[in-house]
């Protein structure tokens, strides 16, 4: 198959080159001259574990190319993938459609032949049926047929995600189109990866009900975390006494900072709007909105606490910043909304993050920024884990005690155990825990 796919972002680039190694002949393009410009000097835009050798393979294949000329690549296509971003409106918390109509025209106006125009974007509920309006308005002659591929993959794990999906949802109005999205990710079906094919309006509403359903999830843990420490019992243990039920499953319910990054804000946003719209409220997820909204400020209340009220003066090393490790992603971060209230509260802030600080430089004022974590830590009165790097795992504890000017320690992660950080000294602090708060 002949694929272009718009968009050549962390979904599109990484969905272009996993078919591409799929045996697909595969077109990225994206507006954004400079990341075209890196692709082709072979580096990559973003951080993802693993994305440079593929790409490197498969564009030495042959298969996988990079251009910003959207007419020659959606001309040679039997397939066009919209992957562009679909970020929260200003304003009013609807999903901003203005880069997948756009793409749409640009799209119409270069169809030639049969093209199956997929929308791997996450996007409200008929969408699909604007995309062939526009494209039928343009293009009334142009043999087009319009589909729903909504994308699971999680940052961090992408590749993986991608080749070896829980599931494939296609949401198809047509055979053709059908034919032509189960040619396309036939490859899988070697991986016994279930493709689900549903209508066009169904697999929008999917992807939507998924990340709100996962957004439910950690929220619910956090609450239940919440009362973990004003009642002493343990979160993890309550996570896991009802994880291994299989009714519940044991994913998604790690108690932490509240949920952050690229999706999962802007979507249930998204899809509260669009329940507005239909009569129908989502309550539940209204709910889980705001929970999770307040929560990421409480965080720095939390700090505060732990520095025994104050944290005015004070200087506080905050170790991660994207919303997850693995990922360059700092769209959403807590760690933004943490900083921002510890600098408030009159705190000097000090981070370090493997990957996120050129990301992170824009979106905060007045950070230094450190070498690794034992340099953030230096003089530092308290110590705060927001991302659960895997290099903040397991830190020298002794060290740390020696660098810092103060001994508090606030892990949002629970990455470590009570016992082992107080042999150092430390006033430890994490969350949903005895002694957590
Ligand atoms: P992104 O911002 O990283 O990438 C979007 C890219 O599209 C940008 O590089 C932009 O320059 C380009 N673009 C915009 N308009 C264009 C046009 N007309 N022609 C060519 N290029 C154009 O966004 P992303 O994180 O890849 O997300 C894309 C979509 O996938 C969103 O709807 C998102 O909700 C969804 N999604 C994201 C993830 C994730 O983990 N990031 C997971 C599943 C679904």
């Amino acid at each position: 198959m002949r694929i272009a796919m718009i968009g050549s972002g962390y979904v599109g680039l990484v969905s272009g080159t996993c078919l591409a190694d799929f045996g697909h002949q595969v077109v990225c393009v994206d507006k954004d001259p400079a990341k075209i410009e890196a692709l082709n000097a072979g580096r990559m835009p973003i951080y993802e574990p693993g994305l440079d050798a593929l790409v490197a393979e498969n564009v030495q294949q042959g298969r996988l190319s990079f251009t910003t000329e959207l007419k020659p690549a959606v001309a040679a296509a039997d397939a066009v993938f919209i992957a562009v971003g679909t970020p929260s409106r200003r304003g009013d918390g609807f999903a901003d459609l203005s880069f997948v109509f756009a793409a749409a025209r640009e799209i119409a106006e270069a169809v030639d032949g049969f093209t199956v125009v997929v929308t791997k974007s996450t996007v409200p509920v008929g969408t699909g049926d604007e995309v062939e309006r526009i494209i039928r308005e343009i293009r009334p002659d142009a043999e087009v047929s319009v589909a729903s591929n909504p994308e699971f993959l999680r940052e961090g794990a992408a590749i993986g995600d991608f080749k070896r999906p829980d599931r494939i949802v296609v949401g198809a109005e047509d055979a053709r189109a059908e034919e032509v999205l189960r040619e396309i990710y036939r490859p899988l079906f070697l991986n016994q990866a279930p493709i689900l094919v549903t209508g066009r309006r169904t697999a929008e509403l999917t992807k939507y009900a998924a990340n709100a359903f996962l957004a439910t999830k950690i929220t619910f843990i956090n609450e239940i975390a919440d009362l973990c420490e004003q009642v002493g019992a343990d979160v993890q243990q309550v996570a896991r006494g009802i994880g291994l039920d299989n009714r519940i499953g044991a994913k998604f319910l790690h108690a932490g900072p509240g949920y952050g990054g690229s999706c999962f804000p802007k979507d249930t946003l998204a899809l509260v709007k669009t329940a507005q719209d239909a009569g129908t409220p989502v309550r539940l997820v209204e709910t889980v909105v705001a929970v999770n909204d307040q929560r990421k400020r409480a965080m720095a209340r939390k700090v505060v606490l732990a520095c025994g009220g104050s944290v005015r003066g004070k200087t506080i090393a905050v170790l991660g910043l994207t919303f997850k490790p693995n990922t360059d992603d700092m769209r959403d971060a807590p760690a933004l909304s943490i900083i921002t209230g510890l600098q408030d509260a009159g705190a000097q802030v000090r981070a370090y993050d493997p990957e996120g600080m050129e990301a992170a430089k824009p979106l905060l004022r007045d950070v230094a920024y450190a070498r690794d974590a034992y340099d953030c830590a230096e003089g530092a009165d308290a110590l705060v884990i927001v991302t659960e790097w895997n290099a903040f795992r397991a830190l020298d504890l002794a060290r740390l005690a020696q660098v810092m000017a103060g001994r508090v320690l606030v892990d949002l992660r629970n990455v470590y155990d009570h016992a082992s950080v107080q042999r150092h000294g430390f006033h430890y602090v994490s969350i949903g825990r005895p002694g957590s708060g």
